[in-house]
């Protein structure tokens, strides 16, 4: 059995885990570590501390399907709705832009993390949160990764999901091990970066809109606003409604070096200029995405990258394809190539 250690608990990491369980079962020992205190990465839901029932998307807000994804990715999307963690989406979004005709649409009305506490599930790894891997040593034919506060471990394989600007940080023989064309080839890749503020209401609170998202274009500071409960098609009114504001990438990039505390009035401000009706917030939950959405992958890349073929070490994520759903599908199915050709 070799001990494979999947860094990140975000789609790709999650993804690469179930593979490896499915196709592989009796030959991997499947470690995940990440350094949140939960699942999903940029695929993340989060719960008021009021109200754990209500619940608010923050990064990702729909699964977009184009025709070629939807064909050559059908087991995967076929998997999640036979299952009820995909819906299609019909509240009504407006200003949506829709780059391609005959595009999908899906929500999951059980916040967006679910598709990634799925594949976890289905993979039946060890599952570690608050392990923030700081080092990776060679020793030998293994390797010794270390993590803030906790004890160095040993595996035979190591993959690496988290943005590529983290996988930069990384201390250890990992730095020596990336080669220089490599390196400058991780170094180009770009992400955009965005603040997302998630408002969470008390129970019978009413918002009355007539759209369940929205695109905002004339406005410096907020990008897209949704209803997230009414987004997701929830039916159950047990819970508060709660809504998930987007800045837009120039005001998230002119103010990503500030306090989120000094960032999030900024934000409500304008949001009044835009909802001047909306009720008091029963709590407010402020996120900064320094990597949101890639805006330059790896160049000429297959998906993934080997930094080390013995033992082996390889990553992948959205930062080898492209920012979503089919992109982070595209690079577990690579990573898991490359690691089933070494076991
Ligand atoms: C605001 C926003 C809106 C988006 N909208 C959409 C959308 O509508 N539709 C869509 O399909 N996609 C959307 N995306 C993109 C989508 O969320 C990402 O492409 C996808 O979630 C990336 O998954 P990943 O597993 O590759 O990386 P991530 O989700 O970033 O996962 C990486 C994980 O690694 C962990 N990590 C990082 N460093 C370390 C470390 N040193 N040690 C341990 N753990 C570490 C992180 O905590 C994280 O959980 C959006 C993203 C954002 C931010």
């Amino acid at each position: 059995m070799s001990r494979v250690l999947i860094v990140g608990a975000g789609l790709t990491g999650s993804l690469c885990a179930c593979l490896l369980r499915r196709k592989l079962p009796n030959k991997v020992n499947i470690v995940v570590w990440d350094k949140s205190r939960g699942a999903g990465g940029r695929m993340s839901t989060s719960r008021s501390p009021n109200d754990p029932s209500c619940t608010v998307d923050l990064g990702a807000q729909y699964i977009s399907a184009t025709p070629y994804y939807a064909r050559i990715h059908s087991s995967f999307y076929e998997e999640l709705l036979a299952q009820d963690i995909l819906k299609p989406l019909v509240a009504p979004v407006e200003g949506m832009m829709l780059k391609e005709e005959e595009i999908v649409n899906y929500v999951t009305p059980h916040g967006v993390s679910s598709i990634i506490k799925h594949y976890l599930k289905e993979s039946g790894a060890e599952v570690l949160y608050d392990r923030h891997v700081t080092h990776i040593h060679r020793k030998s034919t293994t390797w010794e990764v270390c993590c803030k506060g906790g004890m160095p471990e040993r595996f035979d394989i190591v993959v690496l999901t988290m943005p590529v600007p983290q996988i930069l940080q990384l201390q250890g023989d990992v730095e020596s091990l990336i080669g220089e064309n490599q390196r400058r080839m991780l170094e180009a890749v770009s992400y955009s970066s965005r603040y997302a503020l998630g408002l969470f209401y008390k129970a019978d609170t009413r918002i009355d809109v007539p759209w369940a998202a929205k695109y905002v274009s004339n406005n410096p500071c907020v990008r897209f606003i949704a209803i997230d409960d009414k987004k997701r098609n929830l039916a159950s009114k047990t819970c508060g409604p709660s809504v998930v504001v987007h800045t837009s990438v120039p005001f998230g990039i002119q103010h990503l070096e500030e306090e989120k505390d000094a960032v999030q009035p900024i934000i409500l401000e304008e949001l009044e200029k835009l909802m001047p009706d909306l009720p008091q917030p029963d709590s407010i939950k402020c996120q900064k995405w320094r990597y949101s959405q890639v805006t330059r992958s790896v160049a000429d890349c297959p998906g993934q990258m080997i930094l080390h073929s013995q033992p082996l070490l390889v990553c992948g994520g959205d930062g080898f394809t492209h920012s979503n759903f089919d992109g982070c599908i595209e690079s577990a199915l690579k990573v898991f190539e490359v690691l089933k050709s070494s076991l």
